[in-house]
């Protein structure tokens, strides 16, 4: 009931300028995975797990992806001396987009300094993560501070999938959830707002399409 009330507050506000929710609800979190592996590949469906089927820079669900999620090396292969290429810790669940974008960048020559000077990235493991980035009602992703702008910029996080993605994954837990009361109420008053909400939610499913 938590997530409803959350939403029901969100559709009301839906209008409303200038408020702005958290970037992401759950947090990624690496076990400590040290088995040995030929392929950084082999580490997906874990990776998949630990990141909560999410991308862990845009937060993307891969329920609606576009493309098949890749696997991103938090240090870029190119700027690894000690890790292995198939170490766990520097790998990122990752959707296409935000790979492809990020690709290369990386604002020093040494592996242990992710970050200098507002530039560069922060592990999206770590928790301060997600305090670089706000979304706004619509869904869409807003830096937060000055890391965070550099970080929207380089991942490319201003495209129209990140805020259509957002709005389908909580549109689509609203109407679970709703179906799951209503299935044992029949009367009960929020199945007068499942019509809106399935509507509003294949709105968004077609704009997805569209981008395609
Ligand atoms: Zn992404």
């Amino acid at each position: 009931m938590f997530l409803l009330r959350i939403q029901r507050k969100y559709l009301k506000n839906l209008k409303s300028k200038n408020k702005v929710a958290a970037f992401r609800i759950k947090h990624p979190q690496r076990r400590n995975i040290t088995r040995v592996v030929t392929s950084y590949n082999d580490h997906k469906a874990d990776l998949r797990i630990d990141f909560n089927e999410h991308c862990g820079y845009c937060d993307c669900w891969d329920k609606f992806k576009t493309t098949y999620y890749e696997i991103d090396h938090f240090v870029p292969k190119s700027i690894l001396t000690k890790k292995l290429k198939t170490d766990y810790s520097n790998l990122v669940y990752s959707c296409k987009s935000c790979n492809n974008a990020k690709s290369n960048q990386w604002p020093t020559n040494d592996q242990n300094i992710c970050n200098q000077n507002n530039q560069g990235f922060i592990d999206p493991c770590q928790s301060d993560y997600a305090l670089q980035f706000e979304r706004s009602d619509n869904g869409e992703i807003r830096w937060a501070t000055e890391l965070g702008k550099w970080m929207f910029i380089a991942l490319k996080l201003h495209k129209p999938h990140h805020a259509i993605i957002w709005q389908l994954e909580r549109l689509g837990a609203m109407i679970d959830e709703i179906r799951q009361i209503t299935v044992v109420n029949l009367n009960h008053p929020l199945k007068d707002d499942l019509l809106s909400i399935c509507l509003q939610y294949i709105d968004y499913e077609n704009q997805l399409r569209e981008l395609q």
